[in-house]
């Protein structure tokens, strides 16, 4: 049996931040990653956007850790040369029954201490955006865009920097907690049992799987997993928009939207499609629920416009009607000394990953 400090389950884009957190304090950092690579799940499944906190209810985690994440996202990757820019994003109300929405959309912001939205009437969005159809807009300037790789690559080199090893092909079956730590077993190439002081399950859409596979874990308290589908399609030719445009939003999800990616590529989705099982085939088919989506407000989508592009599935822990915060439970929730599940971890988990690399390292130190 091996033995280890802290071992973070999962290289995607939280279990990066959270392995380079703790190795900058000190701890001794082991990452366990079940495929051949950094971000292969939903970390590269996502819009690439750097929100700026807007859609959260008061005081939840998402609102606090996106509002905090986003702004120690921004200085990170302007210190670190990571590639990023602040295109700004309207939201649209492209009917006059959909104004109130947006209204509330500002004063949830506010709640959220998200303070620099500007209103606009239609004139003053057409200005910024000539092709959408509007009503009246919400411009909200400190969303962005971040190439999630590059980020990525960048919070692996100063986790290996401070020392932190990554296992890549090494699956994480299952552990027990016993007196002295937590005893995790571990497949893949080079299986063994490792003797841990602190785990963290960043596991991303298996950390149900994962925490129910851990005797002496509570099984009540981990929260059901509900599987979102979110299919984007990709438009041929040239970006209308210059900055990301958004409906309002829908149950489940934010709405089609249409984002640029660093390169000038626009992309419409997520949609919402509940799934049972991870799939990440993007059904053409589906396109034409899009073609109604996108023409409400922006009327100049031409037929045929719009290729099937990817898919990311975001684990919910929601009902369909339910509107559920991320999950970040210590020993205070499930009585383990030294470990930490992530669940939940849907958007806004890019934008937030660091200041939830913050509370996991808050949390374990406050464990002594
Ligand atoms: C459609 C969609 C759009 C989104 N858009 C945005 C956005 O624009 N902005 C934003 O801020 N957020 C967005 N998000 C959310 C964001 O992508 C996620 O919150 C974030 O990527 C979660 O990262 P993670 O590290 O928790 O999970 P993951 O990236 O899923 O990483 C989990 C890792 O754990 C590994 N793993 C699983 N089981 C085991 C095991 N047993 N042993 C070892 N390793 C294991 C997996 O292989 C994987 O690499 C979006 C999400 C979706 C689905």
């Amino acid at each position: 049996m091996e033995r280890a400090d802290a071992v973070v389950i999962g290289a995607g884009v939280v279990g990066l931040a959270v392995a380079r957190r703790l190795a900058q304090t000190g701890r001794d950092v082991i990452v366990l990653e079940a495929t051949a690579s950094i971000g292969s799940e939903t970390s590269s499944r996502n819009s690439e956007v750097i929100h700026a906190g807007i859609y959260y209810p008061q005081n939840s985690l998402k609102a606090t850790l996106c509002v905090k994440g986003k702004e120690a996202l921004y200085s990170y990757c302007e210190s670190h040369g990571v590639l990023h820019r602040r295109l700004s994003k309207i939201i649209v109300a492209s009917t006059p029954d959909e104004v109130p929405a947006l209204s509330a959309l500002k004063e949830k912001a506010e709640n959220n201490d998200v303070r620099d939205l500007q209103w606009l009437d239609a004139g003053q969005a057409r200005a910024l955006e000539p092709e959408i159809l509007v009503e009246a807009a919400l411009l909200s300037p400190s969303t962005g865009i971040v190439d999630s790789h590059g980020l990525m690559l960048a919070f692996q080199g100063d986790a290996e920097d401070a020392g932190t090893m990554i296992a890549f092909n090494t699956t994480v079956l299952g552990g027990d907690v016993l007196e002295d730590g937590i005893l995790l077993r571990v497949g893949g190439e080079a299986p063994m049992e490792l003797m841990c002081r602190s785990v963290i399950n960043a596991s991303g859409l298996q950390a149900q799987d994962l925490a129910a596979a851990i005797s002496g874990m509570l099984s009540e308290i981990i929260p059901m997993r509900r599987l979102a589908k979110g299919n984007y399609y990709l438009l041929a030719g040239a970006s209308p928009f210059s900055r990301l445009v958004y409906p309002i939003p829908e149950q489940g999800g934010l709405g089609v939207h249409a984002t640029i990616d660093l390169a000038g590529q626009c992309r419409f989705g997520p949609d919402v499609e509940w799934v049972e099982h991870l799939d990440y085939n993007v059904d053409p088919q589906r396109a034409d629920r899009f073609y109604d989506a996108v023409r409400r407000y922006w009327p100049g989508l031409r037929d045929g416009a719009l290729l099937p592009g990817y898919a990311g599935i975001r684990p919910k822990i929601a009902s369909p009607q339910g509107d559920a915060d991320f999950v970040i439970q210590g020993r205070g929730t499930h009585g383990v000394t030294g470990l930490i599940n992530l669940f939940g971890i849907e958007s806004p988990g890019l934008t937030a990953s660091m200041a939830v690399a913050d509370e996991v390292e808050r949390m374990l130190r406050e464990e002594g």
